[in-house]
């Protein structure tokens, strides 16, 4: 369930909402039921069901019948990416002058749009932190990376 078994995707493949889902699906912990992601999020449910299923087709989810979804190891891994995306971003605003409060909610407005390769440079460039200002970074593929450049 790591990073580095998933060498090919490049961070852009999905879009803020998508986003918000797969990070919810994996702060919940183990099968969620579409009515919880559909008020948690408040979206609508059959937008909701669409977007599951969307999620599910792509690979990142699986459906559990008459249960709701669960994160495959894929979009558990593509979700830890996420998650460290985040922290290294809202880190490096930190150092320009933002809260840690402000830092996080300017950087969930843009973090779907910044790739998984300049991710990776800036958690190189930055020594490889190991707290975010919301929580734990982990380091699988851009410590893997380094070690073959
Ligand atoms: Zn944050
Ligand atoms: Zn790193």
């Amino acid at each position: 369930m790591n990073e580095q078994n998933y060498p090919e995707f490049t961070g852009l493949e999905l879009s803020p909402r998508k986003i918000d889902y797969l990070k919810f699906i994996l702060e919940k912990g183990g099968t969620v039921k579409t009515t919880e992601i559909s008020s948690v999020l408040k979206v609508d449910p059959s937008t909701t069901t669409k977007t599951l299923n969307e999620l599910a087709g792509a690979g990142y989810l699986n459906h559990i019948p008459y249960r709701g979804v669960d994160l495959t190891e894929m979009g558990e891994a593509y979700t830890q990416f996420l998650i460290r995306r985040h922290r290294i971003l809202s880190l490096l605003l930190t150092h320009y002058g933002l809260s840690s409060e402000e830092a996080c909610s300017e950087v969930s407005r843009f973090e779907a749009f910044v790739s998984r390769d300049a991710i990776n440079k800036i958690c190189s460039s930055m020594g490889h932190p190991m707290f975010g200002v919301c929580g734990e970074i982990s380091h699988e593929n851009c410590l893997h990376e380094e070690k073959h450049h």
